[in-house]
């Protein structure tokens, strides 16, 4: 593979790999590769330098006071297979579970994933609805933001040059003890596999006994220039049972949530109503729980 990249650099600390970053304006992290070496290769990115950070010790998953944390160079693999994540967070394990095919899955980390800001980025909406938590390290100390507040735009997120994502925090779910908890995450495309998402969504919703939802939470990727929370679908279908009416009525309020565009994958038509379809897919499943 030709790539412009005359330098790799290993460091072995956080603090080191910062100072490399600060040092040289040229440099760039990298993590599992599967973006960044794709971008250099066809000359989207040129770096000369890339500090790997492999031996930062960022990966892995830990259960913390009132929540998991996840290391930023966690891979994907780990990720889909992790028993908290499956059981407190199943769409973010789904999510994981879909980004390319196990081989990349290998490879691709969380932090990549979100550092590559891609709209279509898998994990993306599964942290949307669980109002993850990340920081960020550089030279000048630690930050912590909410995922919300990454996403600029296409290829653009909150980091600062030099700054480091490290880890990934999300609160355990509080749901009232009369409610069961639904979360799920789904992607069209037109593989099963290696496949960018045409539109995703993740939902979350804790389903009262009669059938109500409450804490509605609705994200999905692909259809705007960042990953978004539906917010006005959210609001349509809270506190109501998702009969056909409250069906319609979210699904038309998503609309709004959203602004997909034309690309090489699908015209922005088509992602309107696939994501209503996932939608209303995912509320007729709430309806069952
Ligand atoms: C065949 C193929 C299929 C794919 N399918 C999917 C898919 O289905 N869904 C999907 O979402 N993605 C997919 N991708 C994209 C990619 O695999 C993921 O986005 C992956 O998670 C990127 O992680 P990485 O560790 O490989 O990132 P890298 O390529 O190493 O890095 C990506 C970017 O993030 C930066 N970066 C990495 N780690 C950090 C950090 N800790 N702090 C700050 N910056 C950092 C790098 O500088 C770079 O700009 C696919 C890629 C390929 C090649």
């Amino acid at each position: 593979m030709d790539v412009p990249v005359q330098q790799v650099i290993r460091p072995t600390t956080v603090a080191e790999a910062l100072a490399v970053l600060a040092g040289r304006p040229d440099s760039r992290p990298i993590a599992g590769g599967t973006d960044l070496m794709v971008q250099l290769r066809d000359g989207r990115k040129r770096v000369s330098c890339v500090v790997d950070l492999g031996g930062l010790g960022l990966a892995g998953i830990r259960q913390i006071d009132g929540g998991v944390e996840i290391g930023a160079s966690t891979r994907m693999d780990s990720i889909a297979a992790d028993d908290g994540v499956r059981r407190h967070f199943p769409a973010l394990a789904a999510a994981a579970g879909t980004v390319g095919a196990w081989p990349i899955q290998c490879r691709a980390t969380l932090g990549g994933n979100l550092a590559n800001a891609s709209p279509a980025a898998d994990t993306a909406p599964a942290l949307l609805v669980a109002e993850a938590l990340l920081t960020v390290v550089s030279a000048a100390g630690t930050r912590r933001l909410s995922v919300v507040d990454f996403f600029l735009g296409p290829g653009r997120s909150a980091l600062a040059p030099g700054e480091l994502l490290v880890s990934v925090f999300l609160p355990l779910v509080q749901i009232p003890p009369d409610c069961r908890l639904v979360e799920r995450f789904v992607k069209t495309g037109p593989r099963l596999e290696q496949v960018i998402s045409v539109v995703s969504l993740a939902g979350r919703a804790a389903v009262r006994t009669d059938g109500a939802l409450e804490s509605v939470r609705l994200a999905l990727g692909s259809v705007a220039p960042t990953p978004v929370r539906a917010q006005r679908a959210e609001t349509v279908v809270t506190g109501r049972r998702p009969d056909p009416v409250a069906r319609r009525e979210a699904v038309q309020a998503l609309q709004h949530d959203i602004a997909p565009i034309d690309d090489v994958r699908a015209p922005a038509r088509y992602r309107r109503i696939a994501a209503a379809v996932l939608l209303d897919r995912f509320l007729q499943e709430a309806a069952r729980v």
